[in-house]
């Protein structure tokens, strides 16, 4: 019974940052730009950056417009600018 709780509580742990999303996509927050009017798909604001493929962090996304912060957490909305 122990194990089925273990992978329960595995199941509902949050992806980490090192982690890449399923899809490439944002797990926990919209995929577009919460911006009004904006809409446009939200990247790895690493591989913005150019950083290379192992160091990027999987739950940092911004909007290509404004590079705002978006975090891909349960529980964290919107980050700093
Ligand atoms: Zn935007």
């Amino acid at each position: 019974m122990y194990a089925a709780l273990r992978k329960v509580i595995q199941f509902h742990r949050p992806l980490g940052p090192d982690q890449p999303r399923p899809g490439g996509r944002p797990k926990y927050i919209s995929p577009k730009c919460p911006v009004p009017g904006c809409n446009k798909d939200l990247v790895l604001d690493d591989e913005l950056d150019g950083v290379s493929p192992e160091s990027v962090f999987h739950d940092e996304w911004t909007c290509p417009s404004h590079r705002e912060i978006f975090i891909d957490h349960p529980t964290e909305q919107v980050a700093s600018a």
